[in-house]
């Protein structure tokens, strides 16, 4: 399948239009980091990701990562999938972050990877934010598991994610990141981890705005950039 490389630049200016706007409109002047979300598409697609001057790159399954990521010294990847434990051996150190780790199963054999490659493995935790929600950590057990992977040494959290359901309004998401917002203040007032997290993986193509204005650190966004995913 050939992609259009002017028609993604376009769609790649009108996103940061709409992040400085959604940033004037909050007085906030650090911007977010945007990952180019790459499930599905072909090795065709990073060459215009590379023209772009996009860095981050987002991908879900870890059998298509490691085949995309051979021999890739351009990009940083980005692991936004839900990792099952024996795949970890497959990307610790190869990631920038494993966002939405839920699991302290997880979470121990990627400290035991990572020290076995004497690396830090930076990672996110991903919060269930009510039924709707698929996966995650339930909030009441949160700072338990934060406290938790003080253990760990080998890993490194830096934030939290959030996957609220999906809506056709993108008004609705604002209160799924809001309350992450505040979940990871919490963390930090009661100095639940080692030292203050800093990141919030949060907003998708249909409410990245909104998520810029509720303090998005990381935006995950596929679709906006490269059209409706044939998979
Ligand atoms: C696919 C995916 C995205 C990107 O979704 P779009 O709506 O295409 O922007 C972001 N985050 C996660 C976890 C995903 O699985």
């Amino acid at each position: 399948m050939g992609y259009d490389f002017q028609e993604i630049q376009v769609r790649f200016i009108k996103i940061k239009e709409n992040i400085e706007n959604a940033m004037k409109k909050v007085g906030r002047t650090t911007p977010p980091t945007i990952i180019a979300v790459t499930k599905t598409h072909g090795p065709e697609l990073f060459e215009i990701i590379k023209r772009l001057g996009i860095r981050d790159v987002g991908e879900n399954y870890v059998q298509e990562m490691i085949k995309k990521m051979e021999g890739d010294e351009n990009f940083r990847w980005h692991f936004i999938g839900n990792l099952q434990r024996n795949k970890a051996k497959y990307i610790v150190g190869k990631v920038e972050i494993i966002h939405g780790v839920d699991s302290i199963k997880v979470v121990e054999e990627i400290d035991k990877r990572a020290k076995a490659k004497c690396v830090i493995q930076n990672i996110m935790l991903q919060i269930n934010q009510g039924e709707e929600t698929k996966g995650g950590i339930k909030k009441e057990e949160l700072p338990y598991f934060v406290e938790e992977i003080n253990r760990y040494t080998s890993v490194n959290l830096v934030g939290l994610m959030a996957l609220p359901p999906y809506f056709d309004e993108p008004e609705k998401s604002r209160p799924y990141f809001i309350e992450i917002r505040e979940l990871l203040n919490y963390i930090n007032d009661k100095g639940l981890y080692k030292k203050p997290l800093t990141e919030l993986s949060m907003g998708m193509s249909s409410d990245y705005m909104v998520a810029v204005e509720e303090g998005a650190t990381y935006l995950r966004i596929g679709t906006a950039l490269f059209g409706i995913r044939k998979k």
